[in-house]
């Protein structure tokens, strides 16, 4: 039951049946989610709850011994930090606030995680479009301290440069740090790494490799990548500005062959309603990456779309495989990154799948 005085964004009391109060939460007078709880019963859902769940949230990553300056930090449900995100980049911090409630306990959180982390910057990178659906705006401003045009971030030994007000996401695809590693455990020979962004898992698997090609569609990332290759000293990485579509057509047609791939592309089902489409590419990708694998060869493939669920994506790998007449077997079955942890009977929040498969034949 709600109160008809409730305003955008107040942390309510939720009352159940016969006026019994059932804890605290969030409320969106916009979102499809109107209620996003915070604590049961009479538990006070005030400044204490959140310091102490952040708290909570970081001693966790510091705990994990992450292989890299930039992790998350916060990932909102499942921390208990409904609609919050927080990353770190080295000595710098990125949030986003993704629902109401949020929104308006920003400057408070922005004070906890000052006092508890010492950044020196704090950006609110507050530009993804879900806002809109909490009718909130999107923009990107700093919050604490001064944040750097570029700065630079290690992951498993490679550095990277990141523009946290304009990279994707809050800067890199942080959910994929364990996935680079375990993909570097395969390489060998020549690698093609389709969607590479920044060049994460190219750089990931170059020292592996005898040669890397890495494809991506935006010219931005191309030269990203280029850079981060120089940056580590890397010169057997070669990145093409190209639609992955096209370009695995056209390397089948020249003959040429991978001894390992890796597919990361973008969420193809942002929605229910483009889930019939997202198949169709999922299948198209995997299909003829498996026919550009050698025997014994490694495909690295990913899905970061929650509509398409891992049982869906394992059918999908399946047939992708009888089309190819490629018998595979699969090595592991990988999701995001620990820092990243699903909510158990929160299904949203197990969006990546990551599976590695042997072609052997
Ligand atoms: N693998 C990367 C993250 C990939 S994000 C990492 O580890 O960091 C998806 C990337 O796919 C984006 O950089 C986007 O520019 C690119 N992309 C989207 N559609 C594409 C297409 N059709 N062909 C090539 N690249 C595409």
């Amino acid at each position: 039951m709600l109160r008809a005085d409730a305003i955008a964004g107040d942390t309510v009391t939720v009352v159940g049946p016969r006026e019994r109060t059932l804890g605290s939460a969030l409320y969106s007078d916009r979102s499809q989610i109107a209620l996003r709880m915070l604590a049961r019963g009479g538990e006070p859902a005030g400044l204490d709850l959140w310091k102490g769940r952040l708290d909570r949230a970081v001693r966790f990553r510091e705990h994990l011994g992450i292989a890299a300056s930039a992790c998350r930090l916060v990932h909102g449900e499942a921390d208990l930090l409904p609609a919050l995100i927080v990353d770190r980049y080295d000595r710098w911090l990125v949030v986003q606030a993704l629902a109401q409630g949020v929104d308006r306990l920003l400057p408070e959180i922005t004070q906890l995680l000052v006092e508890r982390l010492q950044p020196e910057g704090i950006l609110a990178r507050n530009d993804p479009r879900v806002r809109l659906l909490e009718g909130l705006e999107q923009t990107v401003a700093v919050l604490h301290g001064g944040i750097p045009d570029t700065i630079r971030v290690q992951e498993n030994g490679v550095q990277f440069e990141v523009d946290l007000r304009r990279g994707q996401k809050t800067g890199l695809f942080l959910d994929q740090r364990e996935n680079r590693a375990a993909a570097g455990g395969y390489a060998e020979g020549r690698v093609l790494d389709c969607f590479s962004y920044h060049g994460g898992f190219a750089l990931a698997v170059a020292r592996r490799a005898v040669e890397v090609v890495a494809l991506d569609s935006s010219a931005d990332a191309v030269d990203r990548i280029r850079r981060n290759a120089a940056l580590n000293g890397i010169a057997n990485v070669t990145a093409r500005e190209v639609n992955v579509f096209d370009e695995l057509r056209q390397l089948e047609r020249s003959g040429e062959r991978f001894d390992q791939i890796v597919l990361d592309p973008p969420a193809f089902a942002k929605n229910k309603a483009a889930v019939p489409k997202a198949i169709a590419g999922y299948k198209e990708i995997n299909l003829r990456a498996l026919r550009l694998l050698r025997p014994g060869g490694t495909l690295v493939t990913c899905s970061c779309s929650y509509n398409v669920n891992e049982a869906l994506f394992l059918d999908i790998i399946h047939e992708a495989a009888l089309d190819a007449h490629a018998p595979v077997t699969m090595l592991e079955k990988r999701m995001q990154a620990r820092d990243h942890p699903v909510l158990v009977g929160v299904p949203e929040t197990y969006y990546l799948k990551c599976v590695i498969l042997r072609r052997l034949e």
